[in-house]
């Protein structure tokens, strides 16, 4: 049992001491010295199995094990017994926390949404991070049902361990690590140099590769170190490697917390840089099209989406003329859902957005036409 952990005071308040237990396991750790990656799901459930009293602790072992033997056994033994020794490994790293009487922590919890984010942000949707939803006076609300969109950028989820970092040298420019990423978290941007007035010193640029924006053009790729999810899709994806560094490409995953602060200073002067006229960008190619302004960013998908991209494509490709028609599913939860809504940021118009219905397939085609005629 381990005791003197730094438990935020909030979740002090919330409880008596006595009336739960409390453990923690540090999953990720888990599942790095298993060999599993990214991939929690076993460890977890077997955390749960092995706290919550559902099952015997014993028999739900032997269930999971039995699964994962009929799951992956026809990938061979040695995918079984990883999954085996991240089962066991789970069960070894769980641990109890003594929860003191007294709440002693000066940790807090920061805000939910910056200080500097819209009323409403902060009045509404701030309060159902907080979980304090139910607080929220109906008045609040909007008459017509309608919310605000691009709100997902207030909403700072700090997921990733490790984020990608940009290798200003070795980069080729060609725009493929912003396309493929799922939250538009990744961009790049050429611009005048003018702008680099004022810049952070840890700003990164070099002169721009683009043939139609050369002279006296400079050039960023950024990351916005708080909305990425990890996914390491945009490392996978680079095709330049380093010569002089086995597995080094132009961008490379590294911890986040040491580069948190610099690189939220470095995204917010990022974003303040004016985006090129899109009549000036020809959006045939795929550094090309990246260019152009995402109106779909930092949903709430799983790490690694394959859609999201795609719809963050199509944004970027019509700009606010976009108008998507959803059913349900996996594109409502990350598309439409509160507290904090991905499209239309920066949408000067304020016309790109998605829309739902839960209805049958022909439905939602009529439905979809609908804001064209
Ligand atoms: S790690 Fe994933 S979420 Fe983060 S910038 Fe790369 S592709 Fe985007
Ligand atoms: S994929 Fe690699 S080379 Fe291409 S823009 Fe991204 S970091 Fe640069």
């Amino acid at each position: 049992m381990k005791s003197g952990i730094n438990c935020r005071r909030k979740c002090r308040r919330i409880s008596s001491p006595g009336s739960f237990k409390f453990y923690v396991i540090n999953g990720y750790d888990v599942a790095e010295k298993t060999g599993m990656g990214g991939r929690m799901n076993t460890i977890m459930q077997t955390a749960f199995f092995a706290i919550s009293g559902i099952l015997p602790k014993e028999a739900a072992i032997a269930e999971i094990k039995h699964t994962i033997e009929k799951t992956y056994g026809k990938r061979g033994e040695a995918v079984v017994q990883k999954n085996f020794e991240a089962v066991d490994a789970a069960v070894a790293a769980i641990y109890e926390v003594k929860v003191p009487a007294e709440a002693t922590s000066k940790t807090r919890r920061r805000l939910p949404v910056p200080n500097e984010a819209p009323e409403f942000v902060r009045e509404v949707l701030g309060e159902i991070i907080n979980s304090n939803g139910d607080n929220v006076p109906v008045s609040a609300f909007p008459v017509d049902g309608t919310f605000p969109t691009g709100t997902t950028q207030w909403e700072k989820r700090n997921l990733a361990l490790e984020i990608p970092v940009w290798d200003a040298d070795l980069c080729i420019q060609c725009g493929k690590c912003v396309m493929i990423c799922p939250h538009a978290v990744i961009r790049h941007k050429v611009y005048d140099e003018k702008h680099l007035a004022g810049a952070p010193e840890t700003f990164k640029h070099v002169k721009s590769k683009f043939k139609e924006f050369s002279n006296g053009y400079a050039y960023t790729l950024q990351v916005a170190p708080e909305d990425c999810t990890g996914c390491t899709l945009c490392v996978e994806i680079c095709p330049v490697k380093d010569k002089t560094a086995v597995g080094r490409k132009a961008i490379n995953m590294e911890p986040q917390p040491p580069l948190r602060e610099a690189e939220a200073k470095n995204w917010d002067f990022f974003m303040k840089i004016p985006d090129l006229d899109r009549k000036l960008i020809n959006p045939s190619t795929v550094k090309n099209s990246q260019l152009l302004r995402p109106l779909f960013e930092f949903s709430g998908a799983c790490a690694g989406c394959g859609e999201t991209p795609y719809v963050k494509l199509v944004s970027q490709l019509f700009g606010d003329r976009t108008v998507i028609a959803n059913a349900t599913g996996c594109s409502s939860i990350y598309g439409g859902n509160l507290p904090t809504t991905p499209p239309g940021a920066g949408c000067q118009r304020a016309r790109t957005g998605v829309v739902e219905l839960a209805v049958r397939r022909q439905r939602r085609v009529r439905f979809g036409h609908a804001p064209h005629h």
